[in-house]
Protein backbone atom coordinates (compact mmCIF):
# COMPACT_ATOMS: atom_id res chain seq x y z
CA UNK A 1 0.00 0.00 0.00
CA UNK A 2 1.10 3.29 -0.79
CA UNK A 3 1.56 5.74 1.89
CA UNK A 4 0.85 9.22 2.77
CA UNK A 5 3.14 10.71 5.23
CA UNK A 6 1.04 14.06 6.85
CA UNK A 7 3.46 14.24 9.79
CA UNK A 8 6.28 16.74 8.54
CA UNK A 9 5.71 18.77 11.92
CA UNK A 10 7.41 16.00 13.50
CA UNK A 11 10.36 15.49 11.21
CA UNK A 12 10.98 15.44 7.30
CA UNK A 13 12.29 13.42 4.85
CA UNK A 14 16.16 13.97 4.51
CA UNK A 15 16.35 16.24 1.17
CA UNK A 16 18.38 14.13 -1.67
CA UNK A 17 20.40 17.19 -2.58
CA UNK A 18 20.84 17.58 1.71
CA UNK A 19 22.01 14.15 1.88
CA UNK A 20 24.16 14.02 -1.32
CA UNK A 21 26.20 17.03 0.38
CA UNK A 22 26.43 15.42 3.33
CA UNK A 23 27.85 11.94 2.20
CA UNK A 24 31.34 13.34 1.51
CA UNK A 25 31.56 14.38 5.04
CA UNK A 26 30.81 10.27 5.59
CA UNK A 27 33.70 9.44 3.48
CA UNK A 28 36.81 11.26 2.35
CA UNK A 29 36.16 14.08 4.13
CA UNK A 30 36.03 12.91 7.38
CA UNK A 31 38.58 15.28 9.11
CA UNK A 32 38.34 16.79 12.42
CA UNK A 33 37.74 20.24 12.31
CA UNK A 34 40.37 22.23 14.86
CA UNK A 35 42.83 19.87 13.54
CA UNK A 36 45.41 21.97 11.50
CA UNK A 37 46.26 20.02 8.91
CA UNK A 38 44.63 19.77 5.25
CA UNK A 39 41.81 17.31 6.52
CA UNK A 40 40.68 19.47 9.68
CA UNK A 41 40.81 22.63 7.16
CA UNK A 42 38.40 20.93 4.66
CA UNK A 43 35.95 20.38 7.91
CA UNK A 44 36.68 23.72 9.23
CA UNK A 45 35.69 25.19 5.82
CA UNK A 46 32.67 23.20 5.39
CA UNK A 47 31.59 24.28 8.56
CA UNK A 48 32.07 28.42 7.60
CA UNK A 49 29.89 27.71 4.50
CA UNK A 50 26.72 26.12 6.39
CA UNK A 51 26.98 28.88 9.19
CA UNK A 52 26.44 31.75 6.27
CA UNK A 53 24.10 29.80 5.10
CA UNK A 54 21.65 29.36 8.27
CA UNK A 55 22.67 32.98 8.64
CA UNK A 56 21.55 33.73 5.58
CA UNK A 57 18.14 32.07 5.86
CA UNK A 58 17.13 33.50 9.51
CA UNK A 59 18.67 37.23 8.68
CA UNK A 60 21.51 37.19 10.85
CA UNK A 61 23.96 40.23 10.56
CA UNK A 62 27.19 37.90 10.94
CA UNK A 63 27.63 34.11 10.90
CA UNK A 64 28.99 34.39 13.90
CA UNK A 65 26.15 34.42 15.41
CA UNK A 66 25.03 31.19 14.92
CA UNK A 67 26.26 28.29 16.87
CA UNK A 68 25.10 24.79 16.13
CA UNK A 69 23.32 22.38 18.73
CA UNK A 70 22.40 19.22 18.43
CA UNK A 71 18.79 20.26 17.75
CA UNK A 72 15.96 22.52 18.94
CA UNK A 73 15.81 20.66 22.07
CA UNK A 74 19.53 21.69 23.10
CA UNK A 75 19.26 25.12 21.54
CA UNK A 76 16.08 26.07 23.52
CA UNK A 77 17.98 24.69 27.03
CA UNK A 78 21.01 26.66 25.71
CA UNK A 79 19.21 29.70 25.69
CA UNK A 80 17.25 29.83 28.95
CA UNK A 81 19.61 27.84 31.09
CA UNK A 82 22.30 30.10 29.29
CA UNK A 83 20.22 34.00 29.94
CA UNK A 84 19.20 32.13 33.61
CA UNK A 85 22.38 31.08 34.60
CA UNK A 86 24.12 34.31 33.56
CA UNK A 87 21.41 37.02 34.64
CA UNK A 88 20.51 35.41 37.86
CA UNK A 89 23.28 37.17 39.93
CA UNK A 90 22.95 40.73 38.37
CA UNK A 91 19.43 41.33 37.48
CA UNK A 92 16.93 39.13 38.89
CA UNK A 93 14.90 35.55 38.07
CA UNK A 94 11.44 36.04 36.41
CA UNK A 95 11.18 34.34 32.94
CA UNK A 96 7.87 35.00 31.32
CA UNK A 97 6.81 32.28 28.41
CA UNK A 98 3.85 31.57 26.61
CA UNK A 99 1.11 28.15 27.71
CA UNK A 100 1.44 27.07 24.41
CA UNK A 101 5.66 26.13 24.02
CA UNK A 102 6.83 22.89 23.20
CA UNK A 103 7.86 20.78 26.41
CA UNK A 104 11.69 21.92 25.60
CA UNK A 105 10.68 25.23 26.62
CA UNK A 106 8.17 24.29 28.93
CA UNK A 107 10.06 21.42 30.80
CA UNK A 108 13.35 23.44 31.09
CA UNK A 109 11.28 26.58 33.15
CA UNK A 110 9.54 23.78 34.90
CA UNK A 111 13.57 22.94 36.15
CA UNK A 112 14.64 26.28 36.30
CA UNK A 113 10.95 27.30 38.75
CA UNK A 114 12.13 24.22 41.10
CA UNK A 115 15.69 25.52 41.50
CA UNK A 116 14.37 29.25 42.41
CA UNK A 117 13.42 30.93 39.64
CA UNK A 118 10.01 32.32 38.54
CA UNK A 119 7.66 31.96 35.37
CA UNK A 120 4.72 33.35 34.43
CA UNK A 121 2.56 31.71 31.53
CA UNK A 122 0.84 34.20 29.40
CA UNK A 123 -2.58 33.60 28.66
CA UNK A 124 -3.67 33.08 24.85
CA UNK A 125 -6.94 33.17 23.06
CA UNK A 126 -8.99 30.83 20.94
CA UNK A 127 -6.41 30.77 18.58
CA UNK A 128 -3.22 30.27 20.36
CA UNK A 129 -2.05 33.91 20.10
CA UNK A 130 -0.81 36.12 23.30
CA UNK A 131 -2.40 39.25 24.70
CA UNK A 132 0.17 41.56 24.27
CA UNK A 133 -1.25 43.91 27.34
CA UNK A 134 -0.95 40.68 29.72
CA UNK A 135 3.15 40.90 28.44
CA UNK A 136 3.85 44.20 29.49
CA UNK A 137 1.17 43.73 32.63
CA UNK A 138 3.65 40.48 33.47
CA UNK A 139 6.94 42.42 33.17
CA UNK A 140 9.02 42.85 36.63
CA UNK A 141 12.05 44.75 37.37
CA UNK A 142 13.76 41.32 37.71
CA UNK A 143 12.46 39.96 34.58
CA UNK A 144 15.71 38.68 32.35
CA UNK A 145 13.96 36.85 29.49
CA UNK A 146 11.01 36.28 27.55
CA UNK A 147 10.54 32.99 25.57
CA UNK A 148 7.79 33.07 23.22
CA UNK A 149 7.43 30.64 20.47
CA UNK A 150 7.21 31.83 16.72
CA UNK A 151 4.62 29.26 15.28
CA UNK A 152 3.11 27.03 17.48
CA UNK A 153 3.75 22.91 16.44
CA UNK A 154 0.40 21.54 17.57
CA UNK A 155 -1.87 24.21 15.94
CA UNK A 156 0.31 25.97 13.82
CA UNK A 157 -0.62 29.40 14.90
CA UNK A 158 1.97 32.39 14.52
CA UNK A 159 2.22 34.83 16.88
CA UNK A 160 2.68 38.51 16.63
CA UNK A 161 6.33 38.09 17.30
CA UNK A 162 7.61 41.66 15.83
CA UNK A 163 5.04 43.00 18.45
CA UNK A 164 6.83 41.28 21.41
CA UNK A 165 10.28 42.27 20.31
CA UNK A 166 9.12 45.86 20.59
CA UNK A 167 8.23 45.57 24.12
CA UNK A 168 11.38 42.88 24.86
CA UNK A 169 13.74 45.91 23.39
CA UNK A 170 12.04 48.93 25.15
CA UNK A 171 12.20 47.18 28.51
CA UNK A 172 15.52 45.82 27.80
CA UNK A 173 15.09 42.22 28.37
CA UNK A 174 16.26 39.14 26.34
CA UNK A 175 13.86 37.64 23.78
CA UNK A 176 13.99 34.39 22.80
CA UNK A 177 12.09 32.25 20.49
CA UNK A 178 11.92 29.06 19.39
CA UNK A 179 11.20 29.23 15.63
CA UNK A 180 11.80 25.62 14.91
CA UNK A 181 8.42 25.19 13.37
CA UNK A 182 8.61 28.41 11.58
CA UNK A 183 12.10 28.79 9.88
CA UNK A 184 12.33 28.15 6.29
CA UNK A 185 8.24 27.02 6.17
CA UNK A 186 7.78 30.96 6.31
CA UNK A 187 10.08 34.75 6.06
CA UNK A 188 11.52 35.09 9.32
CA UNK A 189 14.44 37.66 9.68
CA UNK A 190 15.61 37.64 12.81
CA UNK A 191 16.20 42.26 13.45
CA UNK A 192 12.64 42.48 12.00
CA UNK A 193 11.42 40.48 14.86
CA UNK A 194 13.89 41.58 17.36
CA UNK A 195 14.37 38.76 18.97
CA UNK A 196 18.05 38.11 20.92
CA UNK A 197 17.93 34.48 20.66
CA UNK A 198 16.57 31.77 18.07
CA UNK A 199 16.32 28.04 18.14
CA UNK A 200 16.32 25.84 14.59
CA UNK A 201 16.51 22.56 14.02
CA UNK A 202 17.67 20.99 10.98
CA UNK A 203 14.92 17.74 10.77
CA UNK A 204 12.04 19.51 10.43
CA UNK A 205 13.56 21.39 7.21
CA UNK A 206 14.47 18.63 5.38
CA UNK A 207 17.79 17.60 7.15
CA UNK A 208 19.10 15.33 8.99
CA UNK A 209 18.08 14.47 12.99
CA UNK A 210 20.66 15.70 15.75
CA UNK A 211 21.79 18.61 14.56
CA UNK A 212 20.16 22.39 15.01
CA UNK A 213 21.34 25.78 15.43
CA UNK A 214 20.99 28.76 18.11
CA UNK A 215 20.95 32.23 16.97
CA UNK A 216 22.63 34.53 19.45
CA UNK A 217 22.69 38.14 18.87
CA UNK A 218 25.77 39.82 18.75
CA UNK A 219 26.88 41.09 22.08
CA UNK A 220 24.52 39.09 23.82
CA UNK A 221 26.21 37.62 26.80
CA UNK A 222 24.78 34.36 28.29
CA UNK A 223 26.54 31.02 29.79
CA UNK A 224 27.27 27.63 28.02
CA UNK A 225 25.73 24.44 28.42
CA UNK A 226 28.57 22.32 27.57
CA UNK A 227 32.32 23.03 29.01
CA UNK A 228 35.36 21.21 27.36
CA UNK A 229 37.08 22.03 24.43
CA UNK A 230 37.22 25.75 23.07
CA UNK A 231 34.85 25.21 19.87
CA UNK A 232 32.16 27.03 18.44
CA UNK A 233 34.23 30.12 20.45
CA UNK A 234 34.24 28.69 23.77
CA UNK A 235 30.19 28.49 23.26
CA UNK A 236 29.49 24.73 22.48
CA UNK A 237 32.21 22.25 23.46
CA UNK A 238 32.22 19.20 21.33
CA UNK A 239 33.47 17.86 18.25
CA UNK A 240 31.22 19.30 15.08
CA UNK A 241 29.11 17.18 13.58
CA UNK A 242 30.75 17.85 10.48
CA UNK A 243 27.96 16.13 8.19
CA UNK A 244 25.04 17.11 9.53
CA UNK A 245 26.12 20.44 10.07
CA UNK A 246 26.68 20.41 6.12
CA UNK A 247 23.19 19.02 6.37
CA UNK A 248 22.01 21.76 8.11
CA UNK A 249 23.30 24.06 5.89
CA UNK A 250 22.19 22.82 2.73
CA UNK A 251 18.86 22.29 4.11
CA UNK A 252 18.88 25.98 5.04
CA UNK A 253 19.91 26.89 1.37
CA UNK A 254 17.44 24.89 -0.09
CA UNK A 255 14.40 26.30 2.37
CA UNK A 256 15.30 29.62 1.22
CA UNK A 257 15.17 29.11 -2.67
CA UNK A 258 11.88 27.28 -2.26
CA UNK A 259 10.33 28.56 0.30
CA UNK A 260 7.63 31.28 -1.78
CA UNK A 261 7.10 27.61 -4.21
CA UNK A 262 6.35 25.78 -1.04
CA UNK A 263 4.41 27.92 0.61
CA UNK A 264 1.92 28.52 -1.96
CA UNK A 265 1.62 24.67 -2.89
CA UNK A 266 1.01 23.88 0.94
CA UNK A 267 -1.28 26.86 1.44
CA UNK A 268 -3.38 25.85 -1.73
CA UNK A 269 -3.36 21.81 -0.57
CA UNK A 270 -4.58 23.00 3.32
CA UNK A 271 -6.97 24.49 2.11
CA UNK A 272 -8.72 21.92 -0.04
CA UNK A 273 -8.24 19.52 2.61
CA UNK A 274 -9.62 22.26 5.34
CA UNK A 275 -12.82 23.12 2.97
CA UNK A 276 -13.04 19.11 2.30
CA UNK A 277 -13.23 17.95 5.92
CA UNK A 278 -15.47 20.77 6.95
CA UNK A 279 -17.83 19.94 3.98
CA UNK A 280 -17.86 16.72 4.44
CA UNK A 281 -17.72 15.42 8.39
CA UNK A 282 -20.10 17.46 10.68
CA UNK A 283 -19.21 17.82 14.44
CA UNK A 284 -15.45 19.00 13.36
CA UNK A 285 -13.54 22.57 14.82
CA UNK A 286 -10.66 23.94 13.46
CA UNK A 287 -7.76 24.30 15.94
CA UNK A 288 -5.64 27.34 16.21
CA UNK A 289 -5.78 30.17 13.80
CA UNK A 290 -7.68 29.88 10.61
CA UNK A 291 -5.60 32.65 8.61
CA UNK A 292 -2.36 33.14 11.36
CA UNK A 293 -1.34 29.74 10.87
CA UNK A 294 1.67 27.80 9.05
CA UNK A 295 1.14 27.36 5.63
CA UNK A 296 0.87 23.38 5.86
CA UNK A 297 -0.78 23.13 9.17
CA UNK A 298 -4.13 21.78 10.39
CA UNK A 299 -5.69 20.31 13.86
CA UNK A 300 -8.88 19.14 13.78
CA UNK A 301 -11.29 18.11 16.85
CA UNK A 302 -13.57 15.26 15.46
CA UNK A 303 -16.28 15.03 18.49
CA UNK A 304 -17.14 11.64 19.73
CA UNK A 305 -14.18 9.96 18.30
CA UNK A 306 -10.76 9.24 20.28
CA UNK A 307 -8.02 10.91 18.51
CA UNK A 308 -5.58 8.03 19.31
CA UNK A 309 -8.50 5.69 17.58
CA UNK A 310 -8.37 7.76 14.52
CA UNK A 311 -4.74 7.60 13.93
CA UNK A 312 -4.47 3.85 14.07
CA UNK A 313 -7.44 3.92 11.72
CA UNK A 314 -5.58 5.70 8.66
CA UNK A 315 -2.32 4.46 9.24
CA UNK A 316 -4.25 1.06 7.98
CA UNK A 317 -5.24 2.98 5.16
CA UNK A 318 -2.11 4.19 5.03
CA UNK A 319 -2.43 8.12 6.02
CA UNK A 320 0.10 8.87 8.59
CA UNK A 321 -0.92 12.17 11.02
CA UNK A 322 -0.36 12.52 14.66
CA UNK A 323 -1.81 13.38 17.88
CA UNK A 324 -0.57 16.85 18.64
CA UNK A 325 3.11 17.08 19.33
CA UNK A 326 4.80 13.23 18.72
CA UNK A 327 6.65 13.89 22.20
CA UNK A 328 3.01 13.97 24.38
CA UNK A 329 1.50 10.86 21.99
CA UNK A 330 1.55 8.11 24.38
CA UNK A 331 0.41 9.87 27.27
CA UNK A 332 -2.32 10.10 28.19
CA UNK A 333 -2.39 13.80 29.23
CA UNK A 334 -4.53 16.10 26.74
CA UNK A 335 -1.85 18.55 25.11
CA UNK A 336 -1.36 21.26 27.12
CA UNK A 337 -2.06 23.92 23.80
CA UNK A 338 -5.33 22.44 23.25
CA UNK A 339 -6.01 22.95 26.85
CA UNK A 340 -4.31 26.49 26.67
CA UNK A 341 -6.57 27.28 23.87
CA UNK A 342 -9.70 26.33 25.79
CA UNK A 343 -10.88 22.76 24.53
CA UNK A 344 -12.33 20.65 27.00
CA UNK A 345 -10.01 17.70 27.92
CA UNK A 346 -12.94 15.53 25.74
CA UNK A 347 -13.03 17.62 22.52
CA UNK A 348 -9.02 17.71 22.85
CA UNK A 349 -9.26 13.76 23.04
CA UNK A 350 -10.40 14.02 19.16
CA UNK A 351 -7.88 16.08 17.55
CA UNK A 352 -5.36 15.05 15.22
CA UNK A 353 -2.74 17.65 13.74
CA UNK A 354 -1.78 17.02 9.71
CA UNK A 355 1.06 18.47 8.91
CA UNK A 356 2.21 18.72 5.36
CA UNK A 357 5.41 18.71 3.04
CA UNK A 358 6.32 19.52 0.23
CA UNK A 359 6.67 16.84 -1.31
CA UNK A 360 2.63 16.21 -0.86
CA UNK A 361 0.54 15.85 -3.88
CA UNK A 362 -3.02 16.97 -4.74
CA UNK A 363 -3.95 13.44 -5.64
CA UNK A 364 -2.88 12.65 -1.99
CA UNK A 365 -5.14 15.10 -0.67
CA UNK A 366 -7.96 13.63 -2.71
CA UNK A 367 -7.04 9.94 -1.41
CA UNK A 368 -7.50 11.47 2.22
CA UNK A 369 -10.53 13.48 1.71
CA UNK A 370 -12.05 10.04 0.30
CA UNK A 371 -11.04 8.12 3.48
CA UNK A 372 -11.43 10.08 6.78
CA UNK A 373 -15.10 10.68 6.45
CA UNK A 374 -15.80 6.85 6.31
CA UNK A 375 -13.00 6.28 8.50
CA UNK A 376 -14.73 8.95 11.28
CA UNK A 377 -18.14 7.98 11.15
CA UNK A 378 -16.85 4.12 11.28
CA UNK A 379 -15.39 5.49 14.47
CA UNK A 380 -18.52 7.24 15.71
CA UNK A 381 -20.93 4.16 15.38
CA UNK A 382 -18.67 2.90 18.46
CA UNK A 383 -19.84 6.12 20.72
CA UNK A 384 -22.29 5.79 22.97
CA UNK A 385 -22.56 9.52 23.46
CA UNK A 386 -22.65 9.90 19.02
CA UNK A 387 -25.36 7.60 19.34
CA UNK A 388 -27.43 9.61 22.09
CA UNK A 389 -27.19 12.74 19.84
CA UNK A 390 -28.13 11.14 16.80
CA UNK A 391 -31.38 10.13 18.71
CA UNK A 392 -31.93 13.29 20.35
CA UNK A 393 -31.55 14.85 17.26
CA UNK A 394 -33.66 12.51 15.20
CA UNK A 395 -36.65 13.30 17.92
CA UNK A 396 -36.29 16.52 17.39
CA UNK A 397 -34.67 17.74 20.61
CA UNK A 398 -31.45 19.39 18.79
C1 LIG B 1 10.63 19.51 17.03
C2 LIG B 1 10.57 20.72 17.87
C3 LIG B 1 11.53 20.97 18.85
C4 LIG B 1 12.63 19.99 19.17
O1 LIG B 1 13.60 19.93 18.17
P1 LIG B 1 14.59 18.65 18.15
O2 LIG B 1 15.56 19.00 17.08
O3 LIG B 1 13.71 17.49 17.77
O4 LIG B 1 15.18 18.53 19.48
C5 LIG B 1 11.45 22.14 19.58
N1 LIG B 1 10.49 23.02 19.35
C6 LIG B 1 9.53 22.83 18.42
C7 LIG B 1 8.49 23.86 18.22
C8 LIG B 1 9.54 21.67 17.65
O5 LIG B 1 8.58 21.48 16.75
Amino acid sequence: MKRIYLDHNATTPVHPEVKAAMLPYYEDLFGNASSVHSYGREAREAIDVAREQVAELIGASSPTEIIFTSGGTESDNHAIKGTALSKADKKGNHIIISPIEHHAVENTCEYLEKRGFEVTHLQVDKYGIIDLQNLEDAIKDTTILISVMHANNEVGTIQPLAEVGKIAKERGILLHTDAVQSVGKIPLNVDELGVDLLSLSAHKIYGPKGIGALYIRKGTRIDSLLHGGHHERNRRAGTENVPGIVGLGKASEIAKKEMEANREHLWSLTEKLRAGIQEEIEFVRQNGHPEQRLPNTLNFSFEFVEGEALILSLDMQGICVSTGSACTSGSLEPSHVLAAIGLPPEIAHGSVRISLGRDNTEEEINYVLETLPSVVNRLRAMSPLYADRMKKRKEGKL
